[in-house]
């Protein structure tokens, strides 16, 4: 894996060594962070960062709901972005900005209380690969539905992504592998459908497609919302609904889309085939449309700016891709 050499660190660029923190900081200890995921694909006008904006935007969002104030506004942070892919020298990365509560080693503060400790920022930088292997695209996964519940949205806001809520991911996501599953697929409090341990699902029935709403405790993801703009584009109706369990099982088609899962079928459900256990042909269009535009082969729906390429682009401009 080819990791950036530079990490960029509140407004600088760092060694990738040099990128550390103390035991005793805030977010060690009690999970203080608000991250983001982001791609860069190597597209037709060279690299192309995928809905940049989007993603700081919910960066500073989540930010903002924890009161931490990085100090950074949403195009600094873009303007970040682009400029650690241009410094990484990587064609393709997956960019991982993260702003947590450190340490001020001159007036430590160890309590819960968070608003004592320092906010800091770095954007990370590396090749990744397809996050759930790289047959999942083509012949999809296995998935359960796991034993853990999504949290409630008002002990952890899900519109949030902090670091703290991926210890419900990762009790999902362990029982699933530990279990011979790629993924698992949280209920809500209510028994109904939310999402993956890291992806947003969506089931095809009929021809058309349904997604939990986000009140079911989903993060509002940015793939989620692209494959529903894509999707009325192409004549495809989309319902945000409340989904039962079963309603997997008998669906036509399912899959998960996420930054790193991309858009990934899902051919059985606790051991059950969905549909012919194998992609289905609404998914796969999908697939086809949504890649199209990651490589700027063709424009986003309504004419939207969904890439910043890196070498034709000023810091943080965005071009529409044509
Ligand atoms: N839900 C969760 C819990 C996630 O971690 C992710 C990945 N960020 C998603 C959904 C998908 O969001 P996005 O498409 O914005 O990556």
């Amino acid at each position: 894996m080819k990791i950036s050499p530079k990490v960029w660190r509140n407004g600088e660029f760092i060694d990738w060594d040099d990128a550390r923190i103390h035991v005793m900081s805030h977010v060690v200890n009690y999970g203080t962070s608000v991250f983001e995921g982001i791609r860069c694909y190597n597209s037709k006008k060279g690299p192309a960062i995928f809905r940049l904006t989007e993603h700081m935007q919910r960066l500073v969002n989540s930010a903002k709901i924890y009161r931490m104030d990085s100090g950074f506004d949403r195009e600094q942070f873009c303007d970040a972005a682009v400029s650690l892919v241009r410094e990484s020298g990587l064609d393709e990365c997956y960019l991982r900005p993260v702003v947590f509560r450190g340490l001020d080693e001159n007036n430590p503060a160890f309590g819960v209380y968070p608003l004592n400790n320092p906010v800091e920022s770095y954007i990370a930088a590396w090749e990744w690969g397809k996050y759930l292997g790289d047959e999942a695209i083509e012949n999809g996964i296995d998935v359960c539905v796991s034993s853990w519940t999504r949290f409630n949205t008002n002990a952890l806001p899900a519109m949030a992504k902090a670091g703290a809520n991926y210890m419900n991911s990762q009790l999902i996501k362990m029982e699933a592998k530990l279990g011979g599953f790629s993924e698992g697929i949280a209920l809500d409090d209510r028994g109904y459908v939310s999402e993956g341990s890291g992806e947003n699902i969506f089931l095809v029935n009929n021809g058309r497609l349904i997604t939990p709403p986000l009140g079911a405790a989903i993060l509002p993801g940015i793939t989620r919302d692209s494959v529903i703009q894509l999707a009325r584009e192409m004549g495809i109706a989309v319902e945000e609904a409340v989904i039962q369990r079963a309603a997997l099982y008998l669906a036509d088609e399912l899959f998960f889309t996420g930054t790193a899962a991309e858009i990934s079928p899902i051919r059985s459900v606790d051991r059950i085939t969905i549909g012919s256990g194998k992609r289905g042909e609404i998914t796969k269009r999908l697939q086809e449309e949504f890649f199209k535009v990651v490589l700027a082969e063709r424009p986003a729906p309504n004419g939207a700016e969904w890439l910043t390429f890196i070498h034709e682009a000023g810091a943080g401009q965005t071009v529409t891709a044509n």
